[in-house]
């Protein structure tokens, strides 16, 4: 591999990746980058006690869960990598961004572990601009010791495998959608109505806690022992969801937000029930759960708050009560049970 002219990081080999934030979003396309420029890519493990207790250790307590998980993700790499990878994503366009700890996690880890390892980062100033994020990716490349072109070539490689990934997650998606259309088809023409198929519940959360096995792990476990179907908002296809959240609202400033949001409205009438599951703080939450609870009509909501002190303790009881009543709703429900 020829050495570029900027290659002030060429002696960092192995990176590490929190599993947290942007991870669940980016991570196809930071790993595979990584390892087309011969870099060794180490992931942080999966969230449980250690690492939550880790990360508010090392945070100030005003911040959401979301982000102490993540800075105990930090902590889970020390020793394991020569430099820890924390990007800086500002914006998508002109009209919508990220979440403010999306763009200042660089420098809060960066302050927060000072001499405990090396940090590199990037800049996205929009992530939709194409050309904008490959040169951030390109000048990132040359940095570790890569030539423009093979830079350019891995950011090339490291977009298609992004893609092909959040093509066969909405895919996917889709085919379960399918499959229980078909199976509701089916109990439909049994008069006897001896079979019910399982109750589809789509869990609307950001991925960081929609797949952390700390924040949403237990519920999802739950869900599947419940005989319930999750089926999971973000992984609905972003660009159609992001369309759809037009008709909720044109200034909603959230990305990630939006296209939870434009979930709900595509697949509301394919499901028996939402949950909404945050982590306590969040800002964007607080606001656009309240306006899911008043403006979503005709499909139960649950609304889920993790915190740093209690976990999903207490959680359960409200999960199993929240099936329950739509198990007996679908069953006649209030309505029957009256006549
Ligand atoms: S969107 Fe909410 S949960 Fe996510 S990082 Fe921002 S404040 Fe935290």
């Amino acid at each position: 591999m020829r050495t570029s002219a900027y290659a002030d990081l060429a002696d960092i080999h192995v990176i590490g990746i929190p599993r947290a934030l942007l991870q669940y979003r980016y991570g196809v396309l930071w790993q595979t980058f990584f390892e087309a420029l011969g870099k060794t890519v180490v992931i942080s493990d999966e969230t449980d006690k250690a690492i939550v207790d880790n990360g508010i250790a090392r945070s100030v307590d005003e911040t959401c869960l979301a982000s102490k998980i993540f800075m105990g993700h930090v902590v889970n790499l020390i020793g394991r990598c020569d430099a820890v990878f924390v990007p800086c994503y500002a914006s998508c366009d002109m009209h919508r961004g990220f979440c403010t700890k999306f763009q200042s996690m660089t420098d809060l880890v960066r302050n927060t572990f000072r001499t405990e390892l090396r940090v590199i980062s990037l800049l996205v100033e929009n992530v939709s601009d194409i050309k904008a994020t490959q040169a951030a990716f390109v000048e990132l490349g040359q940095r570790l010791g890569a030539s423009r072109k093979e830079s350019k070539h891995a950011f090339k490689e490291a977009l298609r495998a992004q893609k092909e990934v959040d093509g066969q997650q909405a895919q996917r998606q889709e085919d379960v959608l399918k499959l229980m259309d078909e199976y509701r088809g089916i109990v439909a023409k049994d008069p006897a109505r001896a079979e019910q198929a399982p109750l589809s519940i789509l869990v609307v959360a950001h991925p960081y806690i929609a797949f952390d096995q700390y924040m949403a792990g237990d519920i999802i476990r739950s869900l599947t022992q419940l005989e319930c179907m999750p089926l999971f908002a973000c992984e609905t296809d972003h660009a159609k969801s992001y369309k759809a959240s037009l008709d909720f609202s044109s200034t909603m400033p959230w990305i990630i937000s939006r296209e939870l949001i434009g979930s709900i409205l595509m697949l509301k009438d394919r499901i028996d029930g939402i949950i909404l599951i945050s982590a306590f703080p969040c800002g964007p939450d607080s606001m656009t759960d309240d306006a899911i609870m008043r403006c979503i009509q005709g499909v139960p909501i649950l609304n889920l708050m993790i915190d740093a002190q209690t976990g999903t303790a207490g959680i359960q009881t409200r999960l199993e009560s929240f099936i329950d009543i739509l198990q007996f709703q679908r069953r006649g429900g209030y309505i029957r049970a009256e006549r």
